[in-house]
């Protein structure tokens, strides 16, 4: 498979009508690699003209038996080229190629799951007074545009792409400026698997006049966004004149909790990937540790410890942990935090600085002693910086949890069942572990409470996400 260069509309590639190109740069040598087609307005309008037709030419009318085999074939196709996804997403935000291969391995799981919901999911028969009969129908919306960030371009493409198509809609995937590749490979793919023309469009190109028409554009039903909580709130405004259906999946400031009857042992071991992984690029990213405090100095110990042995580096490396970050301005948006945390008495027990001269690097760092209300501990910072406090009381602790205006994720660790089920009900956020920092199941509903935003992704919560409920009644 070749660097995909162009727009994918009506099946096949085409340049932009405006002939705009970007250059992409690759983060981990700075150096630009190649460049891509960059969508305006006028193929904004193709791309949905020709997702409707497509929609109302046959997609929404396809046996769900027929619908399900090219899902099945896309996720097998996928399976085929996860090698290529896997250097494409390398290459444009530098993520670590063991990574970049799970996450196009899950893109495609993602696909399985959803072709084989759908032969699952339908409507009810409801118990209505007698004289009549009443049933549900969950039917397609039309045109979906999705729109997603460049921190886990491709599974999270599959989120919403898979389970719009698998409830019979068609689907404009706009990609964020830096990460097109990964998309655009999908919609190829796609197509090659037998999806037919103009169901699955992907327009490259910028948030503010791609994004803005899509979701301005009176042809579409639905948005479906995962970003920052400020283009969410944007999107959410622009979607209100036509009351269009949005889903929004924004930022988070997770806790990560530790009772002193835990295996804080283990914890302090796992703990740092659990806000390092992806160079703390992760909405889902435990940024703040609430520790309590018998426990507190040797769990600080042991965490610093294990993330001065993360490896830092080279992303083509199996062995590398963090690549560096996406671009030179993410990273000058983390170092600002960084000064602001030392201006404001905040100690950095480890990290803090650039590890190597080329690339967006920037070394995992532990904040101690960050005030209640700096910043740092306040705001999420989207980068590898995770700050550790100490506490007393369980409930201080809760209420300091809950003043975030984000409710994305969190972990508990406690041996104390009664506790673990007390705090995982009073944590005020979407998806929560216990002894654990999982937070991703392709079967288990996805998203955030407060700022953290609406609706949810995968399991069966996001394919009712993609249809309208119908009720009829019929007269006996
Ligand atoms: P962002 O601006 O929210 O971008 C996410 C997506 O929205 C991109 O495809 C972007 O396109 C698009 N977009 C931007 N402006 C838009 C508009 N006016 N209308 C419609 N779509 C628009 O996020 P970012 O600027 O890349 O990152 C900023 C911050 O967002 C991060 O520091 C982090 O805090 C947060 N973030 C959260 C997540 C998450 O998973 N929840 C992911 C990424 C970022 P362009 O790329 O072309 O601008
Ligand atoms: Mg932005």
């Amino acid at each position: 498979m070749k660097l995909p260069g162009q727009l994918y509309v009506d099946g096949a590639y085409r340049e932009a009508a405006s002939g705009a190109r970007t250059s992409l740069i690759n983060p981990a040598t700075e150096a630009e690699f190649t460049t891509v087609s960059a969508a305006g307005t006028a193929d904004v309008e193709a791309a949905v003209a020709s997702a409707q037709r497509a929609w109302e030419g046959g997609w929404r009318d396809l046996a769900p038996g027929k619908r399900a085999e090219i899902l099945y074939r896309i996720a097998r196709l996928l399976r085929d080229y996860v090698e290529h996804i896997a250097e494409f997403e390398m290459l444009q935000i530098g993520k670590p190629i063991a990574d970049a291969r799970d996450e196009a391995g899950l893109g495609a799981r993602v696909f399985e799951y959803y072709a084989g919901a759908i032969s699952q999911f339908g409507g009810q028969t409801l118990p209505v007074a007698r004289g009549g009969f009443d049933f549900t129908l969950r039917q397609s919306m039309g045109v979906v545009a999705a729109i997603v960030p460049w921190n886990f371009p491709f599974p999270i493409a599959c989120w919403k792409v898979a389970p719009a198509l698998a409830a019979g809609n068609c689907v404009v995937l706009k990609p964020a400026s830096l990460s097109p590749l990964t998309a655009l490979a999908l919609g190829e793919i796609a197509h090659a698997a037998g999806l037919p023309a103009g169901v699955l469009q992907v327009l490259p190109g910028s948030g503010s006049v791609v994004g803005d028409a899509l979701v301005s554009h009176p042809l579409i039903r639905k948005v479906s966004f995962t970003g920052s909580t400020e283009v969410g709130r944007h999107i959410m405004g622009l979607a209100a004149k036509d009351i269009k259906r949005v889903s929004l999946e924004l930022g988070g400031k997770s806790p990560n909790i530790v009772f002193a009857d835990a295996d804080w042992q283990k914890a302090a071991d796992n703990s740092p990937m659990s806000v390092f992984a992806n160079t703390g690029q992760d909405c889902c990213a435990r940024s703040r540790v609430y520790v309590e405090r018998s426990v507190y100095e040797p769990f600080v110990e042991r965490f610093v410890g294990a993330t001065q042995k993360l490896i830092v580096g080279d992303p083509t490396h199996t062995e590398t942990q963090l690549g560096p970050m996406v671009s030179a301005g993410q990273r000058a948006s983390v170092e600002a935090y960084l000064d602001d945390a030392r201006k404001t008495g905040a100690t950095i027990a480890c990290g803090g600085g650039r590890p190597l001269a080329k690339g967006y690097y920037l070394s995992p760092t532990v904040l101690l002693n960050a005030g209640a209300d700096s910043k740092c501990w306040r705001e999420e910072i989207f980068g590898p910086v995770v700050a550790i406090t100490p506490f007393d009381d369980e409930a201080a602790m809760l209420r300091d949890v809950n003043a975030s205006p984000y409710g994305l994720s969190g972990s508990i660790w406690t041996q104390n069942l009664s506790r673990a089920l007390r705090v995982s009900r009073a944590v005020q956020s979407g998806v929560l572990s216990v002894n654990s920092h999982s937070s991703v199941h392709v079967e288990a509903p996805f998203g955030g409470f407060k700022t953290s935003g609406l609706g949810r992704d995968l399991g069966m919560s996001a394919m009712e996400g993609y249809t309208e409920l119908k009720n009829v009644y019929v007269a006996e």
